[in-house]
């Protein structure tokens, strides 16, 4: 009698077992696939890369994200949020991939994977014109604003202490506190930085020696097929001079990285 029941025991574990295996690998086929969908997240509010123009979502990432599921025949979503957000809603899957001028950083690598870099970057110090800030010496002490967890945040918070730093959830919000006073620079991606300049009077911008950066798109380290689709894609517009172009139609005579 044991034995019967020893072996009715196996038999319904080996069923569970091989249907749990079999849900498994159904669970492994990325939803992309099926919905023929790409959810990219990103924050608007980064200027070429990501802006709105009458009620739309533009610019650089845009175009280049665009480009990446025609070739895929997917169609694209773009979902706005603060920068802050993006890469937890990459990790819980809620979004495709996060595309915002995002640098690849090792804590970044940690809890996600980036795909080719598409772009370069530095950091740059937006001041007043008049103001007294007329180097890098200078902005010690000085209450310098930034976009909340973005490479100018990490880089500012180490170098001139976090008891100087005012954070803002958008680039615009830190720039209209500059003009307003309330702090003495922002330290943001030179880009950026280029058009808020552009679109304010009386600013100006002071280059830094922080290192160059490398913008990537970011995916769930769970979700390596996608990755591995939309990366191919990527590769394949790079190759044929088409993020050049997008890039060249945004910042004119911009180098872009060969992969
Ligand atoms: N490149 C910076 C970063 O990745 C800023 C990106 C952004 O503000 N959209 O942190």
């Amino acid at each position: 009698m044991k034995k019967i029941i020893a072996l009715v025991l196996v038999a319904v574990l080996t069923v569970c077992c091989l249907a749990g295996c079999g849900n498994k690998k159904e669970n492994k086929q990325p939803k992309e696939f099926q919905t023929k969908e790409l959810v990219m997240a990103t924050n608007a509010t980064f200027p070429p890369y990501e802006y709105y123009e009458n009620g739309k979502i533009v610019g650089i990432d845009a175009e280049i994200a665009q480009a990446i599921a025609d070739k895929l025949g997917y169609t694209l979503k773009i979902e706005d949020m603060e920068f802050d957000s993006i890469l937890a809603a990459v990790q819980s899957g809620k979004v495709t991939m996060g595309m915002a001028g995002m640098t690849i950083t090792p804590d970044r690598e940690a809890i996600v994977d980036f795909s080719n870099t598409y772009a370069t970057a530095v950091q740059s110090v937006i001041v007043k014109a008049d103001g007294d800030i007329k180097t890098l010496d200078d902005v010690t002490g000085k209450k310098i604003g930034v976009q909340t967890s973005t490479t100018g945040d990490i880089y500012a918070t180490d170098d001139y202490g976090d008891e100087n730093i005012e954070r803002y959830s958008k680039g615009t919000d830190a720039v209209a506190a500059l003009v307003a006073g309330k702090i003495d620079c922002v330290i943001i991606d030179n880009e950026p930085a280029k058009a808020y300049v552009a679109a304010n009077e009386g600013l100006t911008i002071l280059d830094t020696a922080y290192a160059e950066e490398q913008y990537a798109i970011a995916f769930a380290k769970s979700n390596p097929l996608v990755k591995d689709a939309v990366n191919g894609a990527l590769v394949e517009l790079i190759n044929d001079g088409t993020i050049k172009k997008i890039i060249e139609k945004y910042i004119p005579a911009e180098e872009v990285p060969a992969e």
